[in-house]
């Protein structure tokens, strides 16, 4: 008998065969070995269906038919192989159907996503065989032998199942039935896309440019003092006033000569701890400006095609001590990096070690890639400048605290640093670090001058700060819900923050100004309809309390049922406020060109272009167009209407070839070619 592998991905399963077969047969989706048969799902397999596939009613956009609704007593009922993958996955159901088959290993991701990929497929097929779980943490062979040494038990992720289906569902309602009521009501907007994650980010971003833009530049000045014949400035303690000339008669008064005394501190800092995602997308967005989304999937490639980095959608900044041990002996393979000749030790810092939940903070393998591009050069030099500065000595410096008393109220003061060693900041970057000059205490004669503070708005986010935003929410709540959102990590996960904040782009919520990132027109009109209906969509304690019951699932997973209960009337109620909402808003130059048609591929409008009618999904990847002029022929308004809502046309006369012949036929849009095509039957 043998075992079965499915893996997330093509190149995943050809790493876990080189891993633990010896020779492998080389088949149709498939690695066959004497023991095992590894096969890979190429993302997620299944799908949700299009609501007009769970009832045809759904087909329209229509305020009336809402809510959609979905079987959950037959949750895997509402899922449809994915058009572009099913060769994929005939080839696994072969497999599954063979008699010399006895266990499953669940090899995908160790995560929500993973999961779903795995039980969708275990569901679909209706298998009925013991599941085993393979936990990934890196891919390289030795990483995978050691992890199939610990197989777990199928049944012990039975919550995380239900966790992901909880995810992928409540987001699938909300998203669908808020979506689609949206798009009907406002007109001229195109796709009003709202959801359980991007909504409050969006709202984050609309309160924030709100707040920047209604910022009133204000000036105070204060007094600054330096020391002649030094470098070093100090600052009259709490002064601030708002006329400048009261200022200058405060400095009249003040004594030209002061005592300064010094209190000196000994301080040290420790190396950055190991990075989460999010760390890596903040670090990226700083120093290269790249975009969350796209980091992520540059560190996925020196995951998994490089094999240079450990699995790195997570949340963690700790390794176990496994791990350490494993990276301690493997040290000198990072001898040609810049960092190396300061390391201090080969044994990496103690504070990389704490509590590991799903998975541990990002490291290199130890697996040194070629090839890589800039970007992934880039990033893997960070991974590694991080991992490495864990082998150097603290950061140590003095403090040093000047103080001049004049009198009781007025106190000259200032800080200043002396360096002693600079420990792991030589192996972690390259910065001028300049030090000023140590002066002794004693009399020093002091030149007054006055300094100018101008108050700054809070500055528009960045895509840096705008992960730490969302993951830190919770410093803006109070109470049971601060705690809450503390607890699950603020809002969205290392994960899917990045494609979070890229969906907002595509639907023209938001867009950048330089480094920046600024709601648009549509964003705000959006938002502020949502705030006319007080909508739970921007409340960030409901989506913490969704999230923080999601988790809850993995642990009770007898709770799915009564979290889908209350998503589907919490739509009924939102339907039922924004059918009642008397708001008239009309959205302005954004796809004032929206058809009647619905998209038969995907079920959103279709738009009208100068050419063609073509799908307003088209930034999601819906290549669905049908050109208005073929074969040479303007198709009239009744033949358009007769292709987009039926998918073939009534026979035409008078289209012209290629070679200038007439010819006679129908026109038939063929769905799974994605493509116009000309029929004679
Ligand atoms: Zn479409």
């Amino acid at each position: 008998m043998k075992t079965v592998i499915i893996a997330e991905k093509p190149s995943q399963g050809r790493d876990i065969a080189g891993a633990i077969e010896n020779r492998t047969m080389r088949k149709d989706g498939y690695l066959e070995g004497d023991k095992y048969i590894i096969t890979w799902a190429v993302g997620h397999l299944l799908q949700l269906k299009e609501p007009g596939e769970i009832d045809q009613k759904y087909q329209k956009w229509n305020l009336a038919n809402l809510p959609i609704k979905i079987d959950e007593k037959n949750i895997i009922g509402n899922y449809k192989p994915n058009a572009n993958t099913t060769s994929q996955l005939k080839a696994i159901e072969q497999i599954l159907k063979r008699d010399d088959i006895d266990t499953l290993i669940n090899a995908t991701d160790p995560d929500r996503e993973g999961e779903l990929i795995f039980q969708n497929i275990y569901s679909y097929f209706k298998v009925n065989k013991p599941v085993k779980r393979l936990i990934i943490k890196d891919l390289t062979p030795d990483g995978i032998k050691e992890q199939f040494a610990s197989l777990e038990l199928g049944e012990k992720y039975e919550g995380l199942k239900m966790s992901a289906y909880g995810r992928a569902l409540s987001d699938y309602i909300i998203g669908l039935n808020m979506t689609r009521a949206y798009s009907c009501k406002y007109r001229g907007g195109g796709v009003l896309s709202v959801g359980r994650v991007q909504t409050p980010t969006l709202k984050l971003i609309y309160d924030r440019c709100k707040e920047n833009a209604g910022h009133k530049k204000k000036i105070e000045y204060g007094i600054k003092g330096k020391i002649i014949g030094t470098d070093i400035e100090l600052e009259l303690d709490k002064y601030r006033v708002g006329k400048k000339d009261e200022a200058e008669k405060k400095i009249l008064s003040l004594p030209k000569k002061v005592n300064i005394i010094s209190t000196k501190e000994d301080k040290k800092k420790s190396p950055p701890k190991l990075p989460t995602i999010l760390d890596v997308q903040k670090l990226a967005n700083n120093f290269w400006s790249y975009k969350a989304d796209s980091t992520l999937s540059i560190v996925q490639s020196l995951y998994e095609k490089h094999k240079a980095v450990s699995y790195p959608r997570t949340d963690c900044n700790y390794i176990t001590q496994n791990t350490a041990d494993k990276l301690n002996s493997r040290i000198d393979n990072f001898s040609k990096f810049k960092g190396y000749k300061h390391i201090t030790s080969k044994k990496i810092n103690e504070q990389v070690m704490g509590e590991v939940e799903a998975h541990e903070g990002i490291t290199p393998t130890g697996i040194i890639p070629q090839g890589l591009s800039e970007q992934e050069s880039n990033i893997y030099t960070l991974v590694v400048a991080i991992f490495l500065a864990n082998y150097c000595d603290d950061y140590k410096y003095r403090s040093i605290k000047y103080e001049g008393i004049i009198d009781k109220k007025n106190i000259l003061k200032g800080n200043e640093k002396e360096l002693i060693d600079l420990g792991y900041l030589k192996a972690y970057k390259d910065t001028n670090h300049t030090y000023k000059e140590i002066i002794p205490d004693g009399e020093y004669n002091i030149e007054y001058e006055i300094k100018e503070i101008e108050s700054k708005p809070k500055p528009l986010f960045t895509q840096a700060t705008l992960l730490e935003k969302m993951k830190n929410i919770h410093n803006e709540e109070e109470g049971e819900i601060k705690e809450k959102l503390k607890e699950i990590k603020g809002i969205g996960t290392g994960a899917t923050r990045g494609a979070i904040i890229g969906t907002l782009y595509k639907r023209e919520y938001i867009k950048d100004q330089k480094k920046a990132i600024v709601i648009t027109d549509k964003g705000k009109q959006i938002i502020e309809i949502l705030q006319s209906e007080s909508s739970k969509l921007l409340d960030v304690g409901y989506t913490a309390d969704l999230e923080y019951r999601l988790d809850a699932i993995i642990k009770d997973k007898a709770i799915f049922n009564s979290f889908l209960e209350d998503i589907n009337s919490m739509c009924v109620e939102m339907l039922n406020v924004l059918k009642g909402n008397r708001n008239e808003v009309r959205f302005t130059g954004i796809e004032k060109n929206r058809s009647e048609y619905i998209c038969p591929v995907c079920s959103k409008p279709v738009l009208i272009g100068e050419m063609k009618y073509y799908c307003s999904g088209y930034k999601d990847g819906c290549k669905y167009a049908i050109l208005k002029k073929v074969g040479k022929k303007n198709l009239t308004a009744n033949q358009l209407k007769t292709l987009i809502t039926k998918g073939k046309t009534g026979f035409i006369r008078g289209f012209i070839n290629h070679e200038n012949k007439k010819f006679d036929g129908y026109l038939v849009y063929n769905k799974e070619l994605m493509r116009l095509e000309f029929s004679f039957k």
